[in-house]
């Protein structure tokens, strides 16, 4: 295996273990010499790891029996649509909180459901930072928000107290840090950020806060459907969700989420630190805002970038350009990524300094 550092946003960087248990899998999966890709998804081998992804969201969040968990395609974005599909209703509205490009994608799939109201906004400030002190009504549907903000660096380092039942998109920060699961009726994610692979996204929902629409709905959007064929009223995408599988084994192995929370703070600190000491670079994001997956830096000085990109690239670093939204460079420091890594970054970006300064 090359020595590849590497801070994509997304799909984004997965244990290596992982990575060769399910290449494995691809040949031999259980012990059956068949393929996991050519086999039943009704087999018991195969309901056997989408039971136990599901019990391994539930265990990972400390909840019960009153959520369940599905393993879904359509990506996150899917759930844009599927969110107010299953909880806004017709009298009703629902509210958002736009904090970037995906929150405001998830407003404009649940303005075509229904009421949409937008609390709160960043925008004005092109998403550097996280809006505070707003009031969130106590009469809408729900109130839905994005824990981080993969595009522009900022994440809410805690979570709002509110009436209404509270939704959130955590595709980039799954199991990155300690949430308290009871307080959200649903949380989804892209799995290919931080758990898994593309094409499986988990959503864990209250059982209670559903079937209240009073519509009438089409199945594949229909959360009671899923949850009633326990995530397999269709073909799931099933090696995504093995892949998934096993990367939150890998977790929970390796002492779960106050492990690497402690990890994923180490990271942050390390490369915000040098971006704070080094002359030639500056953070994009309000400071007590600052995401600790996805960490975006600009150059102060743009006629060095060329200088900067032959150095990185030199070191063995990919997938730190920024998105075109914001420029420079950003990134990522998902929950696979060892520290090594950043270590690496920091080495380069001190190097440039004394080189240039
Ligand atoms: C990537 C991302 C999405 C979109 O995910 P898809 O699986 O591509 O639909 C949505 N929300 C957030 C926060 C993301 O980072």
């Amino acid at each position: 295996m090359s020595k590849v550092h590497n801070f994509s946003a997304g799909p984004g960087i997965l244990p290596l273990e992982v990575l060769k248990e399910s290449s494995e899998a691809c040949i031999n999966f259980d012990n059956m010499n068949l393929s996991l890709l050519e086999i039943s998804h009704r087999s018991k081998n195969y309901v056997a790891v989408m039971d136990e992804a599901r019990a391994l969201v539930k265990e990972l969040f400390e909840v019960g029996d009153e959520y369940e968990v599905l393993f879904l395609g359509g990506g996150a974005s899917m759930q844009f649509a599927m969110v107010p599909y299953n909880l806004l209703t017709d009298k009703g509205y629902a509210a958002y909180l736009n904090t970037g490009v995906w929150a405001s994608k998830a407003i404009k799939e649940s303005k075509i459901i229904g009421n949409t109201k937008v609390i709160a906004s960043s925008e004005d400030k092109n998403f550097s930072y996280i809006p505070k002190g707003y009031e969130i009504p106590n009469d809408a549907d729900y109130f839905h928000i994005t824990s981080n903000n993969t595009i522009y660096g900022t994440q809410l380092k805690s979570f709002p107290k509110c009436e209404v039942p509270l939704v959130c998109d955590m595709s980039s920060d799954l199991f990155s840090r300690k949430v308290n699961a009871k307080d959200f009726t649903l949380i989804y994610a892209g799995a290919q950020k931080n758990i898994g692979p593309a094409g499986s996204t988990m959503v864990m929902v209250k059982k209670d806060a559903l079937g209240k629409t009073g519509r009438k709905m089409l199945s594949m959007l229909d959360y009671q459907v899923h949850i009633k064929g326990e995530s397999m009223y269709n073909t799931p995408p099933v090696f995504p969700v093995y892949v998934t599988m096993l990367t939150l084994r890998w977790l929970k192995k390796n002492g779960g989420i106050a492990w690497i929370e402690r990890l994923n703070q180490e990271k942050a600190d390390l490369l915000y630190n040098e971006i704070d000491r080094n002359s030639l670079f500056y953070g994009t994001t309000a400071k007590e805002d600052r995401s600790n997956m996805n960490v975006c830096f600009l150059p102060t000085k743009t006629e060095l970038e060329a200088e900067f990109d032959k150095l990185w690239k030199s070191a063995n670093i990919d997938g730190i350009r920024g998105h075109r939204d914001v420029g420079g460079y950003r990134a990522s420091i998902y929950n696979a990524m060892p520290i090594e890594s950043v270590k690496v970054l920091v080495d380069v970006m001190k190097d440039f300094e004394s080189k240039f300064v």
